[in-house]
């Protein structure tokens, strides 16, 4: 066998050990008040709290409740990281939140790896006291993981009525952090971010490097939506004119921090301004994330992936141990039950390992799984991603285009996601705080 014999809880060696049952009771919300939910943001931390969370502050300050909307404006809109530099407020009112502890507490990204494709991998840390930092992905021009889940349709409406032409427009950072890369920004841009929920991931799929870290801890819904908002600011993103596509799918699983995730998700769609149909949340399987999820009103709910990356149960045990706990077919009755948007499609993320998960009788299984399902689907083949310590094999170009033909052939759209900035250790899987670049 090529991979090891699987766990469901975390590694001997990693700070927190959870178990099965605690995967279930922090999927369902049962973290709301437990120990395993997230940290609570440090107190005085502005950046994360909403509109309304803010007009609290205001009212105990003795504070009209414009002064919420105008912070809220200056945080997420004007993306204003120091409290003293919020103009929209009285400079006393200002001193006054900062002398009783206040401040915006905007995640900072600490270090910045650059690929040669102009992928920039960060990482990002919490200014709540918090040691553990986590990693977030600028990937200009995206990866095409979006092709076919019905944002073009977004897109089209986002472009027309600007003027704009669809122009992208690759961004590489100065090496010194302090220059904005604001003024290089001239056209409009097309990005994918993608971002963390979690610092480590306790699912242990058996081909990722952020397993091999194991669950550390929850993020905040300032920490998760910060990543972001610190991003859009190093690379000057106008909201309201730029194409851009969110991920989550760095560290972690979503649907395992589901509080905070969609408050998250509010908070960027509500203040920032993003739109959620240009945001996709990829889960292994969480079924009671998957459940709250469908509740979820469409004008707040991304798009969703789920990571299959196995033809079937026997296979995707192996490889993704929370198989065990919730199979293929439970999967796809969980996912059918949420009401899609016109011309949206679920999309199946399908790691290809070579001669694990990537042979033409695969292909053919994976065809017929997705038929059955009546789902509308549409599937995202990413090659693996070497990462050390992982003993795994990149499949051959000829394995991955006959699989995607497979499928395609089967009338199941497929689509080839780019590798990017494989070299920094950006690509899929590869999130694992690693501090030195990949070898060439
Ligand atoms: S692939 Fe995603 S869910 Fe699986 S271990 Fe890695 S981060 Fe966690």
């Amino acid at each position: 066998m090529l991979y090891a014999e699987p766990e469901m809880s975390t590694k001997t060696d990693h700070p927190i050990q959870i178990s099965a049952a605690a995967i279930t009771d922090s999927a369902a919300g049962a973290d709301e008040h437990g120990a395993a939910s997230g940290v609570t943001p440090a107190a005085g931390t502005l950046f994360g709290l909403d509109a309304a969370a803010l007009a609290v502050r205001m009212k105990a300050l003795h504070e009209p409740a414009f002064r919420a909307r105008q912070l809220a404006e200056a945080m997420y809109r004007q993306r204003v990281a120091d409290l003293s530099e919020v103009s929209t407020l009285p400079k006393a009112l200002r001193q006054r939140l900062a002398a009783e502890g206040w401040q915006v507490g905007r995640p900072i990204i600490s270090q910045v790896f650059q690929s040669s494709d102009g992928t920039e991998r960060y990482l990002v840390a919490s200014q709540g006291g918090e040691a553990q930092t986590v990693e977030a992905v600028w990937m200009p021009e995206g990866d095409g993981g979006e092709s076919g889940d019905g944002s073009e349709t977004e897109a089209i409406e986002t472009v027309s009525g600007t003027g704009m032409e669809e122009q992208p427009q690759i961004l590489r950072s100065a090496q010194d952090d302090s220059i904005s890369l604001k003024e290089s920004v001239s056209s409009r841009l097309k990005a994918t971010i993608c971002v963390s929920s979690q610092v480590g991931c306790a699912v242990n799929c058996q081909f990722c490097l952020t397993a091999r870290l194991g669950l550390q801890r929850n993020l905040t819904a300032g920490e998760i939506a910060g990543q972001v908002v610190a991003i859009l600011d190093r690379q000057g993103v106008d909201v309201g004119r730029d194409r851009l596509n969110l991920v989550f799918m760095g560290m972690g699983e979503p649907f395992l921090n589901y509080d905070n995730f969609m408050a998250a998700v509010r908070l960027l769609v509500q203040e920032v301004g993003l739109s959620p149909r240009r945001m996709t949340v990829s889960t292994s399987g969480i079924l009671p994330g998957i459940e709250r999820f469908a509740q979820e009103p469409a004008d707040l709910r991304p798009k969703l992936a789920i990571s299959l990356n196995a033809p079937n149960d026997a296979v995707r045990s192996q490889i993704m141990p929370i198989n065990r706990k919730w199979p293929i077919a439970a999967l796809l009755d969980a996912v059918g039950q949420i009401p899609l948007r016109p011309r949206e499609r679920i999309t199946f993320e399908y790691v290809l390992l070579g001669e694990v998960t990537d042979r033409p009788a695969h292909a053919a299984e994976v065809a017929r799984l997705l038929r059955r399902s009546g789902l509308p689907a549409k599937v995202n083949l990413i090659a693996w991603n070497p990462g050390p310590g992982v003993a795994y094999s990149t499949p051959q170009p000829e394995s991955v285009e006959r699989f995607r033909q497979t499928l395609i052939d089967a009338g199941i759209p497929a689509y080839l996601r780019k590798p990017r900035g494989r070299d920094i250790y950006a690509a899929c899987g590869q999130l694992k705080r690693t501090v030195e670049s990949a070898p060439l």
